[in-house]
């Protein structure tokens, strides 16, 4: 059975006009495939009745007095209602469709709910409504608990609901619609430049995610190249190609020839310096065991600066009171990052940064490296100008005329 999994987004779902542009995408996968499974977000963001965000606010200064296992009963529903509706506007246009909760959907968690880990997948029951030539709709960003409750997978896990079907049903392809044309070289809201991309890697992509770009969840694209099932990034207000997510030796000459791919950001950094000795191991030992995860690190014989979420703050600084660190916080800071496969082993690309950060009077906090990424610490306010000047350094504009992938559309 040729299967698809097509999973639409929040904006995708936000009101009947946009649904129907869903039911259209669903309609035409119906003449492709014997089987469309359909993965849905919560209707719409923030102020939208039944967004997520919406039903987290309705919970006020409330929050902390209510168990994780509550909050995802919640937060949960947002999913569920977007399933339903859909599933009766099939129905109505002649649609067999039947709507169905994460955990009934197979998806089994542990029971770390609001960020519950997925241990297994059980596509029985969606394999034998395909079978029976239902379309399922399955509730998104979510799953079933140990305990039987239901438990979400952290914020943006629809996409992870939809890499996990494709995986447990051995899916042809996964779509991802969303409200924008496909992956592209920067956040579009950041750059007016960025463009489309043809095609990505999984690296590529997951180093993107996990850098701060929204587009889609970085555990999807780790399953789904896990499963070596196409990732694809569409559009459903438009029937644009989109972009194809797949291993890097499918893209073609051009994409690999180009050192950068895309930019990402990550806001709401906090560095800290710690000038003079500190018992490195006890201090840094402590630090994780708060829950304090460190971004970027330095370390010299009388100098150590790292970068932490702002929201850490107050641990870290309890913590480097008790050390009598002599320590300097700089807040508002943000981390850009530039990933590109086709950088491994380039020289100068660090040379081009620099001089494109400098050349717009943009202080460089602190760097990183790795095999694929390089990132730059730099101030908040300073976020737009940079991303600009490094779109431009790298030409990016350009990087669509080498996508590739496509031999996998
Ligand atoms: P959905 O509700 O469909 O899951 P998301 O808001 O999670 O949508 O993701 C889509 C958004 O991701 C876009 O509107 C865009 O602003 C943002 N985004 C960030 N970085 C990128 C990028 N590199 N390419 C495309 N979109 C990006
Ligand atoms: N509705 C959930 C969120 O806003 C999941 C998702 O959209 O993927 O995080
Ligand atoms: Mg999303």
């Amino acid at each position: 059975m040729k299967i698809i999994i097509q999973k639409f987004g929040g904006t995708s779902m936000a009101d009947e006009n946009g649904r129907s542009f869903v039911l259209e995408k669903i309609k035409k996968a119906k003449t492709m495939f014997d089987g469309v499974v359909v993965v849905v977000s919560a209707m719409g963001r923030m102020n939208s009745p039944y967004a997520t965000d919406t039903l987290l606010s309705l919970l006020k200064d409330n929050k902390d007095s209510l168990s994780k296992r509550e909050i995802d009963l919640l937060m949960g529903t947002g999913e569920i209602i977007s399933a339903v509706v859909l599933s009766g506007e099939l129905q109505k246009i002649g649609i067999a469709a039947e709507a169905y909760s994460g955990g009934r959907a197979g998806i089994i968690t542990d029971n770390n709910y609001t960020g519950a880990e997925v241990l297994s997948v059980d596509a029985t029951i969606l394999r034998q409504a395909l079978e029976n030539g239902i379309t399922p709709i399955v509730a998104g960003f979510q799953g079933r608990s140990l305990e039987g409750e239901l438990a979400t997978l952290g914020r943006g896990g629809s996409d992870l609901s939809a890499a996990l079907l494709g995986e447990a049903l051995e899916a042809e392809k996964v779509e991802i619609y969303t409200d924008v044309d496909g992956i592209m070289t920067t956040d579009p809201k950041l750059c007016a430049e960025a463009v489309t991309l043809e095609g990505i890697s999984y690296n590529e992509v997951f180093q993107m995610a996990d850098s701060g770009a929204k587009v889609i969840h970085k555990k999807a694209v780790e399953v789904a190249r896990r499963a070596g099932i196409p990732l694809i990034i569409k559009n459903t207000f438009s029937s644009h190609a989109g972009t194809a997510i797949t291993e890097y030796r499918y893209l073609n000459q051009i994409a690999k020839s180009r050192p950068i791919t895309a930019v990402a950001c990550r806001s709401e950094r906090l560095q800290c310096r710690i000038e003079g000795r500190l018992d490195d191991t006890a201090f840094f030992e402590e630090l994780a065991e708060k829950g304090v995860s460190i971004d970027i690190i330095n370390v010299f014989p009388d100098l150590r600066a790292f970068t932490i979420d702002q929201e850490k703050k107050a641990i870290a600084e309890e913590l480097l009171r008790k050390y009598q660190a002599d320590y300097t916080l700089i807040e508002n800071c943000t981390k850009i990052t530039l990933i590109g496969e086709g950088m491994t082993g380039v020289p100068g690309v660090m040379a081009r940064i620099i001089t494109a950060l400098s050349q717009k009077g943009i202080l460089i906090l602190q760097t990183a490296d790795s095999l694929s990424t390089i990132a730059c610490l730099i101030a908040s306010q300073d976020t737009a100008k940079a991303v600009e000047a490094l779109h431009q350094a790298f030409a990016l504009n350009y990087s669509n005329l080498g996508g590739g992938g496509t031999l996998l559309l």
